[in-house]
């Protein structure tokens, strides 16, 4: 597998690299291997066909190609400032071109009545055109003819010290001029490639660095594309079969005296169509024999926590016991108390376990346990610990999964002989793309319908000069009684100074409120500090609560109907939306104040204007993936890819991804251990690729 030796090959040893680019593209491009290079797509190509004119220069200008002449080279300016001036015609106008660098060479290396093909960046300054540091052609040069040519992403440096998207090109040229390169084998099946119609993989590789055209450029990009697709997709299903085969689960075959007594008799409110569907979902996985890993996915206040104990009353009614584990001490007491509420007058024993239960409590708890008379246990990590055991454990509901990490969902696993079902609820959207991608087989429940009466909360984008109207809107609120969330931004690069603006911000809100009590709570309290404050907020007695984002996931205070958050343009859009989620859970109507300088850029601004558009978490957590990539999207981060995406993104290639889950399928329905010859580069392949990453299917 010569592919294997170009990943062997350090970039050094790559004809005309050399030892000191080596290591430029290595620092600034992360690029140490042959391999790696080869890897190293354009982002997009130029048409050298279209050659703009400079008379038709006008706005914001892209990267252009321009053909004609230079009139005139000055020298301008002294010292470290000294630059190239020249005038460049193409017949219909003149422009300028400068030069910062390697000044004397250029002198020497281009004439004045002498044709070349210049391609750069206009921009206009007072009235005039010009060019900085463009690429330079000769028209009769072999380069010159190629018609399409691709734009490599180049850092700053990389370009200080001029190496340009066409040295890159050149590089990459000479990778392909080996033997290696020649004798780089096709690891899709010979079947799947004919049947999608896909070009070869040398082709392909050829033409995504060297097309003769766009179209041909974009079907060596879907052929490559697809190729990291169905890798990824391959090596989930893969582990993900093995898996669901090996898996027996508990089968809950009946809906007894727990579930109907409930539903019958302490149900709060009817529930929604789709707590209806979600829980029909459910209960079919539970009976299926095998056991159940499913993501349940619902915008906050969806009404999950009404889902997960109708689920858990099914366990109990087949004979086992359930557990719902929280990410912190306040949600798991949340969780209780709630729990509690709902399920005591059903006769159903809850007890609640965190890192702060007293021992006597523990050993009550865990005597109960293996008994059998404790039928759902709440709690916090301290459940997951190896000295908790249960009689028989059939159910676990996770919440917000993302604050678990896998290793740790890893030991509910043997708990029981028999594995107990699993639910993962979590309120981040996650784009089906990226589920699919990361779960693999993980089936996925969506409440996708509010509790009614929920008005949707009204988001605002406000500027630090009306801040004066902000304040006047929290002070309507709190006088009608509601309360109001203060959130700062506390992120770990500016720890200092985002603390210091915490505390001036909390002063102030004493200050301009001084009729009302103001909570304060930030990550860096001590729990039980941190507890206290925010038991003031629940409780009604404090009316304004200044925080920072520990407040993200699952408080429950439907009184609080204002959220201002300062600085919003530096969070996230999911986690935008993840707050908002605080505000909204009553009956009033709700709202949601993002603070921003007003010196903001257009990108930003367009950010949060999704934010103020609509309130579906799908919409938000869709452009978030667009805007961000899958690696920073709030709440994935964690779960990551296996492998580094060279070329597919998923965020815009959910068809492609989609095609290659569906031939990643059928050939494992074909061949289910990729046994046959015609499968053996692929294993190859998928070894090399995957070896060192995690089995991502397993996700408790
Ligand atoms: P989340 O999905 O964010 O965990 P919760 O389970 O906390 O949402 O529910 C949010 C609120 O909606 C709770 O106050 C809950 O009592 C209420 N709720 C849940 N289901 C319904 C329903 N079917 N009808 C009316 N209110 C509901
Ligand atoms: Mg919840």
């Amino acid at each position: 597998m010569s592919i294997d030796r170009l990943r062997a090959t350090p970039l050094k040893f790559v004809k005309g690299i050399g030892p000191r680019k080596a290591d430029l593209l290595e620092k600034e491009l992360g690029l140490s291997t042959a391999y790696d290079l080869l890897y190293h797509f354009p982002t997009h190509y130029i048409d050298r066909t279209r050659i703009y004119a400079i008379r038709d220069f006008k706005g914001e200008m892209p990267v252009v190609l321009v053909r004609g002449q230079f009139v005139s080279f000055n020298t301008v300016g002294e010292g470290a400032k000294q630059r190239l001036v020249a005038l460049f015609s193409d017949g219909t106008a003149t422009m300028e071109v400068v030069w910062f660098r390697r000044l004397k060479w250029i002198r020497e290396a281009y004439r004045t009545r002498t044709t070349y093909i210049l391609f750069g960046h206009p921009s206009e300054f007072g009235g005039r055109w010009s060019m900085v540091h463009p690429e330079i052609d000769d028209p009769s040069s072999p380069g010159a003819a190629i018609p399409f040519r691709g734009v490599y992403p180049l850092s700053e440096k990389l370009r200080n010290r001029s190496i340009t998207s066409r040295n890159i090109y050149n590089m990459v040229m000479g990778i392909m001029a080996t033997s290696e390169f020649d004798d780089i084998t096709d690891p899709l099946p010979a079947g799947i490639v004919r049947r999608l119609k896909l070009m070869p993989k040398k082709e392909a590789l050829r033409h995504v660095h060297n097309p003769a055209s766009a179209d041909i450029a974009q079907r060596a990009r879907n052929r490559l594309k697809f190729e990291e697709l169905f890798m990824l997709q391959l090596n989930i299903l893969r582990y993900s079969r093995k898996k669901s085969a090996s898996l027996v689960g508990h089968r809950f075959t009946t809906v007894g005296r727990y579930f109907r007594s409930f539903y019958e008799r302490y149900l709060p409110f009817p529930l929604t169509g789709a707590q209806k569907r979600v829980i029909k979902e459910i209960r079919a996985d539970m009976n299926s024999g095998r056991q159940m890993n499913r993501l349940l996915q619902g915008d906050v206040g969806s009404g999950k926590t009404l889902v997960a104990l109708m689920t858990m009353l099914i366990a109990l009614d087949n004979g086992c016991q359930a557990c719902l584990l929280a990410p912190t001490e306040i949600l798991a007491t949340q969780h209780f108390e709630t729990l509690t509420a709902m399920g005591a007058p059903a006769g159903i024993n809850i007890k609640l376990l965190t890192g702060s239960t007293p021992k006597k409590q523990r050993d009550i708890i865990q005597e109960q346990l293996l008994d059998g008379s404790l039928h759902i246990l709440v709690g916090t990590h301290a459940v997951i610990e190896d000295n908790v055991r249960f009689a028989s454990l059939g159910m676990a509901v996770i919440d917000e999964q993302h604050r678990f990490g896998v290793a740790q969902r890893a030991k509910m696993w043997r708990k029981n002989s028999i594995p107990p079902h699993v639910l993962v609820m979590t309120a981040t959207p996650i784009p089906r793309t990226l589920a699919m991608t990361v779960y693999g087989d993980l089936e996925v429940s969506v409440i996708d319908e509010l509790p009614p009466g929920r008005k949707p909360v009204q988001t605002l984008l406000r500027y630090d000069s009306q801040r004066l109207e902000v304040y006047q809107h929290i002070s309507r609120q709190l006088r009608m009684g509601r309360q109001a969330y203060i959130v700062y931004p506390l992120i770990k690069e500016n720890e200092k100074t985002d603390l210091l603006s915490l505390e001036e911000g909390y002063s102030t809100i004493c200050d301009t409120f001084r009729d009302y009590r103001v909570a304060f709570v930030h990550g860096k309290m001590k729990p039980a500090e941190k507890d206290a404050q925010m038991s003031l907020f629940a409780s009604g007695q404090a009316q304004i609560l200044v925080a920072t984002t520990v407040i993200e996931v699952g408080v429950n205070v439907p009184n609080a109907t204002t959220m201002v958050i300062e600085n919003a343009e530096r969070f996230g859009l999911s986690q935008l939306h993840q707050l908002r989620g605080r505000v909204g859970r009553g009956g009033d109507q709700s709202y949601c104040i993002l603070m921003s300088k007003a010196s903001i850029g257009k990108e930003t601004r367009q950010r949060l204007q999704i934010m103020t558009s609509t309130t579906d978490g799908f919409v938000v957590a869709e452009a978030d993936l667009k805007m961000r990539g899958p690696g920073d999207l709030e709440g994935t981060a964690q779960s990551g890819l296996p492998i580094e995406l060279h070329i597919a993104s998923l965020a815009t290639d959910g068809p492609l991804l989609s095609l290659a889950r569906k031939a990643a399928e059928l050939l494992l329905d074909n061949d289910p251990d990729l046994t046959s010859a015609e499968a053996a580069p692929l294993i190859a392949e998928m070894k090399a690729l995957f070896d060192k990453s995690i089995d991502w299917s397993r996700i408790s």
